[in-house]
């Protein structure tokens, strides 16, 4: 297996979870991702997990989605420009067979940077040439139009304004959809608000096979466990731990594999129903 890359099928589909690098996150920060847990939850819970309280690799996993007639990236990743860290889809792309060009799509899932930017490189030049890139209507128009990036607070206000910079720039190659509309065949997307104002997950199936991409719905394997504990950063927290509960049911119910953009790489696995809850069992 090369690093960072990682072939599964769903049905006759062959999926390639790819790396697209990790963020540091550090003893100060990590609180963030868990609002709702008390201090000594917290504690617990990455004991549990074998974490450190100290810093966490914040992964991001892209996926291809390679149905026989088309080839779907889900989220480009945060592309080479702004984090020297992240920009590994690519060299992870040509390690599975593939090159930009014979990627015919791009969902991309919401306007965060680590999940639209990788389709320009640093000289503002399209990535994917052949792609159409595909968004909800509404996170289109939130990031291009009505996001008021100094109410996010300063910290925000350079990363808001590349984004935004980036979304533009690939204006040539957008489809926007309605959450819950037909990508292509077996590949549908799914209403999931509240990480951002129309984040969507994905729905793919193909024979008996079943995937759902939950996107940015839960960061870590932790939070399949702790579905009252949220990161700081959804816009809408009560709704996206609604969107993200209705995923772990549907995903139970259907048996459906996962793959999650920020768990450990590669992002796949099940979930399994545990007391009250859930929680996740990691396929490789
Ligand atoms: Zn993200």
């Amino acid at each position: 297996m090369t690093e960072g890359v990682f072939t599964f099928s769903v049905g006759d589909f062959k999926c390639v979870s790819i790396s697209d690098g990790s963020q540091k996150i550090d003893a100060q920060a990590l609180p963030t991702f868990f609002i709702g847990s008390t201090a000594e939850e917290m504690a617990r819970a990455l004991r549990q997990h074998g974490l450190s309280p100290e810093s966490h690799d914040l992964q991001s996993n892209c996926l291809l989605i390679d149905t026989g007639d088309e080839r779907i990236l889900v989220d480009s990743g945060g592309g080479s420009v702004y984090h020297s860290v992240l920009g590994k889809v690519v060299p992870g792309l040509a390690a599975a067979g593939y090159q930009p060009g014979d990627v015919d799509a791009i969902v991309l899932t919401h306007g965060h940077l680590d999940h639209v930017c990788g389709g320009i490189d640093k000289d503002g030049a399209l990535v994917f040439p052949n792609a159409r890139q595909i968004m909800a209507r509404g996170e289109w128009e939130y990031w291009t139009e009505e996001t008021d990036a100094t109410a996010m607070g300063a910290r925000f206000v350079d990363d808001v304004q590349f984004t935004q910079d980036c979304l533009r720039a690939m204006w040539s190659q957008m489809q926007l959809i309605e959450p819950g509309d037909d990508i292509a065949p077996g590949v549908r997307a799914i209403p999931t608000p509240g990480h951002t104002r129309d984040h969507i997950s994905l729905a793919v199936a193909s024979g008996a096979g079943r995937l759902i991409c939950v996107a940015d719905t839960m960061d870590l394997p932790i939070h399949i466990e702790q579905t009252t504990w949220h990161p700081d950063w959804d816009e809408e927290p009560q709704e996206g731990l609604r969107s993200r509960r209705m995923l772990l049911r549907r995903a139970v119910a259907e048996n459906a594999l996962i793959h999650a953009f920020h768990f450990p790489f590669p992002g796949v696995g099940y979930v399994r129903e545990d007391g009250d809850g859930w929680r996740f069992e990691a396929l490789a």
